[in-house]
């Protein structure tokens, strides 16, 4: 069966000792008990990677927000696959809409960080997701169908179970606004048929498919029971240990 999961992502949020106890805290709460089956996973800035590996100790996954799409070289201010997973992430969030908007990310470039990240053994949390102006014109679906394509091009079966998707529209991230259970469920559909029309029916339900966009303790439930809807990329709400724990435990 495919993993239930509930990842949170601090984007560029918090110092380090700030982090550092908003972990503490994610882990205590965690121990007080999540739904079987459901992972965790959390994803704090760079520079807090190893500090907050220490304090999760494996019980909670840990991710990056991004890689570069080499690693190693004369390329400032990168952060590689390579070093991330030697700082004890797992993960590694590819395509976030904030760095398809503000860093101009290409879909070619997002292909090369999911295959750069597989090669050292992280997990890619891929996202795709529509803007406003292309759910209003009811293009949706080609858009993400085209952003995951492109995203995963060249990628084996093998490779391709191993990466995670975050259906993520971008007019529900930050915003406030969520898509509705009867939204997230019609592209969660639509994406995992995508991937049985490029791969196979059994990697297609073994394809975990989270949602992302202003989910809250509030409205994680109605999202979460949809059939095709396999947990949350979790942004603000994540910054709160008893919010994102809320979220969880609404499976
Ligand atoms: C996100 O940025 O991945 C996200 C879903 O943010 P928020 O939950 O704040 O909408």
């Amino acid at each position: 069966m495919r993993r239930k999961i509930v990842a949170g992502n601090w984007k560029m949020n918090t110092s380090l000792s700030e982090g550092l106890k908003l972990a503490e805290e994610v882990k205590n709460d965690a121990e007080k008990g999540i739904p079987e089956g459901v992972s965790l996973v959390v994803a704090p800035p760079f520079t807090h990677l190893a500090g907050v590996k220490e304090i999760l100790a494996g019980s909670i996954g840990l991710s990056a927000q991004n890689c570069a799409t080499d690693d190693s070289g004369a390329f400032t201010g990168e952060v590689s696959a390579k070093m991330i997973a030697s700082a004890g992430a797992e993960y590694v969030i590819i395509g976030h809409s904030e760095r398809r908007m503000f860093f101009r990310e290409s879909d070619t470039e997002l292909n090369k960080k999911v295959k750069i990240a597989l090669a050292n053994d992280l997990t890619p949390i891929f996202c795709c997701g529509e803007n406003l102006h292309e759910r209003e014109k009811g293009i949706y679906k080609e858009i993400v169908r085209n952003q995951i394509e492109l995203g995963i091009t060249g990628l084996t079966e093998d490779d391709f179970v191993k990466v995670i998707i975050a259906y993520e529209p971008v007019w529900a991230i930050g915003t406030g606004k969520t898509a509705t259970p009867g939204q997230a469920q019609e592209m969660h559909a639509f994406i995992r048929d995508l991937i049985k029309s490029l791969y196979n029916a059994e990697t297609a339900s073994m394809t975990s498919i989270l949602y992302g966009g202003s989910c809250k303790p509030s409205n994680a439930r109605e999202i979460f029971e949809n059939s095709d809807v396999d947990g949350g990329l979790i942004g603000g709400a994540s910054l709160n240990a008893g919010d994102f724990l809320a979220i969880a435990r609404s499976f």
